[in-house]
């Protein structure tokens, strides 16, 4: 896939497609879901486009994407009532976006993700 232009996350990053960002770096770029699914709904997205996290193996970038989505709750005051933080993968996963894309939401009780 030529990220760049074909795939809406790339576009995100690159800022070609509009989207309203909480955090980045030279790795990653985070902004709102566009359909949140609690008070706080995050993506944080690698900068280069992989797929999901079957086609990595890059744990300094895995743990990085992680690590920021958990700052950015706790930074939104949600470290003391909790938060959830989770990457689908696959369709059996539930990834619609096949960007690798690091989910971070709270501010409301979550049931069982299955
Ligand atoms: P997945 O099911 O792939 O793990 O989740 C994809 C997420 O991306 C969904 O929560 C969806 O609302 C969000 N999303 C899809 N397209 C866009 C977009 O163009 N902009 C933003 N901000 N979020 C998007
Ligand atoms: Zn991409």
């Amino acid at each position: 896939m030529n990220g760049a232009t074909e795939c809406i996350f790339c576009r995100i990053a690159s800022g070609e497609a509009r989207a309203e960002l909480v955090t980045e770096d030279d790795r990653l770029v985070a902004f709102k879901d566009a359909h949140p699914r609690g008070p706080l709904h995050v993506l944080v997205i690698p900068r280069e486009h992989i797929t999901s996290l079957a086609d990595t193996e890059d744990e300094p970038l895995i743990g990085h994407l992680f690590a920021t989505a958990a700052r950015i709750a706790k930074a939104a005051g949600y470290a003391e009532r909790g938060f959830r933080v989770f990457a689908n993968s696959g369709a059996d996963g539930g990834q619609l976006v096949p960007h690798l894309h690091v989910h971070v939401v709270a501010g409301r009780r979550l049931g069982d993700p299955a």
